[in-house]
């Protein structure tokens, strides 16, 4: 069993899904949590109390997203996660290169849009796991390759952000990429080596900079991932394995290159929460202040979703469908119509 060196690495319990899902008041989680970070502790409680929002009468939507989400929490047992096995003496062997082809072509046939292969680095692996049954554990061994993998969100149900619908539509794909990784790490275990799935809500990896690094894409100012085929339409999911493949280059496109001119979500936002490009120095990771975009996501009763459909990108593939226009950049007139109101 490989052990990838260590580096520093993110503790999980310090994200904002951690911290509202899966701990409550009075017990030992949260006692141990706000004595190691007593300074989040108020704004978490105000988190807490606030109501249901404008979107949550909207019942037969908010069964539907409910009962998609209990339906991948009775996924997650599918995994895989290792008892620190070695691959199997009889495991199949393939060349790296073609195995990483082959592995591709079965994520696009189980109906992921793009595909990616990386080393795995532990830069983007949790220190400590904050969700379900794992919630408190020490990350235990991370395979070395990572495949990753992103599946489409509809254009017109995200478009339709902040509205339910887009809620509806994001929990579909986050079903969709757990369906595709579990596909994947069965077929790659089929094969005798071991697999890891990870999915929402169980995950040993932060997955936007592992798609980054496997080439799907760059991130950009909302720290999301963004894709040249279809923006930040997407979800993303991953396989872990110990299978030998070949490795593919981060990605050409550099939205970065974009955001500097665009801000558009930054400009769309309605917390506030992503900061404009001229407050990053140069080389510093996009982020957002996740506390007022729950908050908002609170207040409306959906998760919002205005930064997915203010990005042009997340228009290109239509626009490219009508244009003919392919590349690395959006095409300029396009761009310009979007940012500047004209289209
Ligand atoms: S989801 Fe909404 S509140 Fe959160 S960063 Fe995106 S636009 Fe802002
Ligand atoms: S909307 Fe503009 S600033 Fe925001 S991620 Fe997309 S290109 Fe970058």
């Amino acid at each position: 069993m490989v052990r990838l060196a260590m580096k520093k690495r993110f503790d999980e319990r310090d994200t904002i899904f951690s911290r509202m899902l899966e701990i409550s008041p009075f017990t030992d989680n949260y006692t141990d949590y706000y004595r190691r970070n007593p300074e989040r502790e108020e704004q978490d409680a105000k988190l807490r109390e606030e109501t249901e929002g404008v979107f949550s009468p909207r019942k037969a939507e908010q069964r539907q997203i409910a009962a998609i989400f209990a339906l991948i929490k009775e996924l997650r047992p599918l995994a895989g996660h290792l008892g620190g096995k070695s691959p199997s003496t009889s495991a199949l062997q393939m060349e790296a290169g073609p195995a990483a082809g082959r592995i591709k072509k079965i994520a696009l046939s189980y109906g992921a849009l793009s595909c990616g292969i990386t080393e795995t680095d532990l830069a983007w692996a949790y220190s400590v796991r904050g969700r379900g049954p794992h919630y408190g554990k020490k990350a235990g061994v991370i395979l070395p390759r990572t495949i990753v993998f992103t599946a489409e969100m509809d254009e017109n149900e995200i478009n339709r952000a902040p509205a339910v619908e887009e809620s509806v539509e994001v929990v579909k794909a986050y079903l969709n990429v757990a369906v595709i990784g579990l596909a994947l790490s069965s077929i790659i275990r089929g094969w005798g080596w071991n697999a890891v799935c990870h999915m929402d809500g169980e995950s040993e990896l932060v997955l936007p900079p592992a798609a980054e690094a496997a080439g799907l894409g760059s991130i950009g100012l909302p720290g999301l991932l963004v894709t040249r085929e279809c923006g930040s339409r997407i979800r993303i999911g991953a396989v872990t394995t110990d299978m030998p493949l070949a490795s593919d280059g981060p990605s050409s496109f550099q939205v970065a290159k974009t955001c500097r001119t665009c801000g558009k979500c930054a400009e769309l936002c309605p917390s506030g929460c992503i900061p404009s490009f001229s407050s990053y120095k140069s080389g510093e990771r996009f982020s957002i202040d996740s506390e007022a975009c729950f908050r908002t996501w609170r207040e409306l009763g959906t998760d919002c979703g205005v930064c997915l459909a203010a990005c042009p990108y997340s228009h290109q593939k239509a626009k490219d469908k009508n244009s003919g226009a392919s590349g690395d950049e959006p095409a300029a007139d396009f761009l310009k119509g979007f940012m500047f109101g004209g289209d």
